[in-house]
């Protein structure tokens, strides 16, 4: 029988991407279909998704979804199912799906995607004719609300509902002035539903109200439970401890191969791997690296406390000083910015800086460099990493959450933490 779910999302590639959530939400669908899961996506119409669309069709529509006219097109995706929640009043404007041109957070996010959320709930139980979904799956607090809605105040009937986390540290936490704009009943305003800490909180009324909760590797799901990780909400998810369960994210094997990937300079396979070469010295003449002098580690990641960012600059003139070249490319926290650019001023040709979001450099990265360093505080999953083991881009990475999962340590640390000894170094 076939399993009927509608993903919801704030983001998913090809269309929308920011990060390892839009990595994971647009290979979703193609991963289940062998399970027979039939997965329809629903994405926000920002101006992005809107343009990439193809042919849609308008199949609901709302004339009021909390204050803003609505409709509904469907489409598809990669050979998938797409829904597109074309709300113009919040979702057509210049700029990210969460900030604005400046890189200020939109004013309106809480009621932007607790409308987003609202609809989810209406397509879920049955408010689309012609549409059933046996399970709500929504990712991230973008979406969790609709868990909630379901619970609280479903259009029909309301099918099980199942909130992953891709990241504890981005909940959603608005003032309790935002609950009277939420369109839910009254009852809904209690500490085992969206009231937190006096305000509404997104993630925490998804996680209340789901059914089952999903992680996105089994250590980070063990890591919740603890204060460090739980980001507050570690007392929730102990309590339902019963219900959260790690699951290890995928890569989309067909946009992450390097047999065929259209960006390498020269593609190859593991039996091929001497073609890697022509991929590395592509990449050292486009960050303008010395050649072929040290081992060449690569960076592709935001720019921030979490990624550990911080601790690599520091590091950097040491590496440097072992021999080491550094590409990176990434963007974020200013100060870190500045301090990676003055960084390759003052090994120029042995560090080379890009600030900014390049996905096709990105894949040149990883068919070239020789490491990809991962040195993150916290790691849900991480995506940069398993990229790397595709190409042949040697991950080195933290001992945490997803890190820990997806790399297998084989050097002498692994042994004297009593691992097996097959994995040992013979050094
Ligand atoms: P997170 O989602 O926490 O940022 P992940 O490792 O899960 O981290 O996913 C990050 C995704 O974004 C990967 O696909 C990575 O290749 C991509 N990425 C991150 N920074 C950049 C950048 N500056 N340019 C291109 N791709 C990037």
């Amino acid at each position: 029988m076939t399993i009927r779910v509608l993903s919801i999302a704030s983001e998913a590639v090809p269309l929308v991407k920011t990060g390892g959530l839009a990595d994971v939400v647009g290979a979703l669908p193609g991963a289940v279909v062998a399970h027979d899961v039939a997965m329809t996506t629903l994405l926000p119409g920002y101006p992005a998704v809107m343009a990439g669309l193809g042919k849609t069709k308008a199949i609901h529509s709302w004339p009021a979804l909390l204050g803003e006219p609505a409709r509904l097109l469907a489409g598809t995706i990669g050979g998938h199912r797409l829904m597109v929640l074309d709300a113009p009043g919040f979702f057509r404007r210049e700029g990210g799906p969460y900030v604005d041109g400046a890189g200020r957070d939109w004013a309106d996010n809480g009621l932007r995607f607790a409308a987003f959320s609202r609809a989810a709930a209406d397509i879920a139980s049955g408010a689309v004719r012609g549409e059933t979904f046996d399970i709500a799956h929504a990712h991230d607090w973008q979406a969790a609300m609709a868990a909630a809605y379901l619970r609280f105040a479903p259009a029909g009937e309301a099918p099980p509902s199942l909130v992953t986390i891709h990241n504890m540290a981005f909940q959603g936490h608005y003032p309790r002035a935002l609950f009277d704009q939420l369109d839910l009943p009254a009852e809904a305003w209690a500490i085992n539903g969206v009231e937190y800490h006096g305000g509404v909180g997104f993630l925490k009324a998804g996680l209340e109200a789901a059914w089952a909760i999903t992680t996105v590797s089994p250590t980070y799901a063990r890591e919740i439970r603890s204060p460090e990780f739980g980001m507050g909400l570690d007392g929730l998810i102990r309590a339902r401890a019963g219900q959260v369960h790690g699951i290890v994210n995928g890569i989309d094997a067909h946009d992450w191969n390097p047999a065929h990937d259209p960006h390498l300079a020269a593609p190859f396979t593991a039996r091929t791997l001497g073609r890697r070469a022509a991929n590395t010295a592509a990449i050292e003449a486009e960050f303008g690296l010395a050649p072929g002098t040290g081992p060449l580690f690569v960076v592709i990641s935001r720019l921030t406390w979490q990624k550990g960012m911080d601790v690599l600059l520091q590091g950097l003139d040491h590496l440097v000083g072992c021999g080491a070249r550094l590409a990176l490319l990434g963007s974020g926290d200013k100060a870190l910015e500045a301090g990676f650019v003055a960084a390759a001023g003052r090994h120029p040709g042995r560090i080379a800086v890009r600030i900014g979001y390049d996905e096709a450099l990105s894949h040149r990265m990883q068919g070239g460099g020789d490491a990809i360093l991962v040195p993150s505080r916290f790691e849900p999953c991480g995506l940069t990493q398993l990229y790397g083991l595709a190409y042949g881009c040697v991950p080195v990475v933290s001992r945490t959450g997803g890190l820990v999962d997806t790399v297998v340590d084989a050097n002498l640390a692994r042994s004297r933490r009593g691992l097996p000894p097959a994995y040992n170094s013979t050094r």
